[in-house]
């Protein structure tokens, strides 16, 4: 038996990159008690910059265009209107905490044009924007009174007979506890699902928990077949990130028969293809068996200037040197890597997903990116829906006040009393791996029918099976089984809704549906569980389900 935990909020956020801690300062000035939990690792402090437009010749019409026109048409249009409205707003509340953001001599913004921007927009502090804003926001919370709490795996929503959300259930694994939290309201701020693939950029801790939460809640999820790849990843002998922008250097790219590839595409050169596209070259090249021996292909850098990367570029060139790599002098293995999830629980303009009382902001939020995402977008929409998702779930929770929620708290009761502090831990890495090499080969930058079936097919059976493993009833067995759980779960939403959309748009690439198919696909693809299984239904986009 462990010891059971209850505690009651008025706001419960799930999350503590930087949506989550945006809408636990936003609930909290608006009078709500609020308790931050996070899990582990989170990907905001990846963040360089984030967008706004402020620049002189810049207006939020035009950053609504950008945006609109490089989600492929796909994404909300009344999303990506508050993101563009708010985002200045956002800039200033950052720096009113003490974000101070880089400016020029005469004072104004220093402005970056990120891309698929038509203007300089990405603001930023140094490389530092987004560690320094995550400590100008604890500070901020921490003054105002709003409890945080690490090493919290949230493992199940609670909702009333009446299905509002009240709650959740969650493991404290440092103190080991079961934690039985009632709230009125939950917002969602629990990330992407970067760390269900193998060798992506973000941390693997990030299972996409927050999406399998919300579907087995009910709550409806949207393009969750949109996944972004960074391009070009070192893959030998360590996995190690790269910037594209190298290519407009004279980076090149060649396969295991030294041809460059992508100017069968891009006559002018790799720096000339869009992220989607490279990262689409890169992968049907392997796919086709001219890639290298470690399942990438060739980037030469050693056309560029010495001094750019030596000096312009000196973080990657130290990195990769302690790799054993000259970026200066040899060339090296590089293949996609997965990064962004643009699609998520799909919510309405006041962050409110399908299920009442549900909130979701961040990358686990759907709806604001479409089919591809523009660069430094991901910044300012945790900024800016963190900031709505904690006003109107901190409303929501005054009017009407925590649930007693009696099935629950005896589920709680149990749980605690069947599970033991002590105990080995299970295989749980052997499942994780399995999903991990699953999704990259069969559910990755390029797909078809065949191998979608495929992964759905293994998918359910790695679920399965690790449900039915017979364990110590350790808390880490506990933990590790629903994260396999969830691991397949997302997995398996991915699958669907790219088995379902028959076009090629954006991040998504169908080698047998390899066109963009307006007349039939100009829609988003939702997913719901009901009654136990997944629904997939498509609709045009603004139309209600
Ligand atoms: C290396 C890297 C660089 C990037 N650079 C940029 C950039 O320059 N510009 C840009 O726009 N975007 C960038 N992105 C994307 C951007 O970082 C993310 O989209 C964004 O930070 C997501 O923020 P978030 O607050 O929604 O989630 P995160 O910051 O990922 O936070 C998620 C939180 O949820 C917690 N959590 C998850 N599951 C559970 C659970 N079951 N129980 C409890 N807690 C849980 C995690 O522990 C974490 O605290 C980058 C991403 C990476 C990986």
């Amino acid at each position: 038996m462990i010891p059971l935990q209850e505690i009651q909020t008025d706001v419960l956020v799930i999350g503590a990159g930087i949506s989550g801690l945006r809408a636990g300062l936003s609930a909290r000035c608006a009078g709500a008690s609020v308790l931050i939990v996070s899990k582990g690792a989170a990907a905001s402090p990846g963040v360089i910059g984030f967008n706004a437009p402020v620049g002189p010749d810049d207006s939020v019409q035009s950053f609504f265009e950008d945006t609109f026109k490089g989600s492929i048409e796909l994404a909300n249009p009344a999303l990506v209107r508050l993101l563009t409205e708010n985002a200045a707003a956002a800039a200033v509340g950052m720096e009113s905490l003490g974000l101070r953001l880089d400016r020029m001599r005469d004072g104004a913004w220093h402005l970056q044009k990120a891309l698929g921007c038509s203007h300089p927009r990405l603001l930023h502090q140094e490389n530092r924007t987004a560690r320094v804003g995550m400590a100008a926001l604890k500070r901020a919370l921490a003054k105002g009174g709003a409890i945080t709490r690490r090493d919290i795996f949230v493992v199940e929503l609670l909702t009333t007979r009446e299905g509002v959300m009240s709650g959740a259930l969650a493991v404290d694994v440092r103190e080991r506890k079961i934690l039985f939290i009632r709230a009125g309201a939950v917002i969602l701020a629990s990330g992407g699902g970067g760390g269900i693939y193998a060798g992506g950029t973000y941390p693997k801790s990030l299972t996409g928990d927050g999406y399998a939460l919300a579907f087995r809640a009910g709550a409806e999820l949207v393009d969750m077949e949109f996944v972004q790849f960074e391009p070009c990843h070192c893959v030998y002998p360590k996995r190690l990130g790269l910037s594209t922008t190298l290519f407009a250097h004279g980076g090149r790219l060649v396969n295991a028969r030294n041809e460059r590839f992508v100017l069968k595409q891009y006559p002018a050169g790799e720096g000339a293809a869009p992220k989607d596209a490279l990262a689409r070259l890169v992968a049907l090249e392997i796919r086709a068996g001219l890639g290298t021996e470690h399942g990438g292909v060739w980037c030469d850098l050693t056309d560029i200037p010495k001094k750019f990367i030596t000096e312009g570029h000196s973080a990657y060139y130290r990195l990769f040197l302690k790799h054993g790599i000259d970026l200066t002098k040899q060339r090296f293995e590089v293949g996609p890597a997965a990064h962004t999830f643009l699609g998520g629980v799909a919510i309405n303009t006041r962050c409110e997903s399908t299920v009442p009382g549900l909130f979701a902001a961040g990358e686990v939020a759907g709806g604001v990116h479409g089919a591809n995402r523009i660069g430094g977008n991901a910044g300012t929409e945790i900024h800016v829906f963190g900031a709505i998702a904690g006003a109107n779930a901190a409303a929501h929770a005054k009017s009407r006040g925590a649930r007693t929620l009696r099935d629950a708290a005896r589920r709680a009761e149990k749980l605690a009393a069947s599970l033991s502090a002590k105990g080995r831990s299970g295989r749980w890495n052997v499942f994780s791996k399995s999903i991990r090499e699953l999704m990259t080969s069969k559910v990755g930058v390029a797909r078809d029918e065949a191998e979608l079936h495929e992964a759905l097919g293994k998918l359910k059976k790695i679920g399965d099976e690790a449900a039915g493993v017979e364990c110590e009833n350790s808390l880490e067995n506990f933990v590790g089984q629903i994260e396999i759980q969830n691991m397949a779960r997302v997995g398996a939403c991915v699958a669907e809704a790219a088995l379902r959309r028959r076009e090629s748009r954006g991040v998504h690439y169908r080698c047998d549906y390899p066109k963009r198919d307006d007349a039939h696909w100009k829609k988003n693809i939702y997913l719901r569980q009901i009654d136990g299984r997944m629904r997939v239904s498509s609709r045009k986009k603004g139309a209600s389900a």
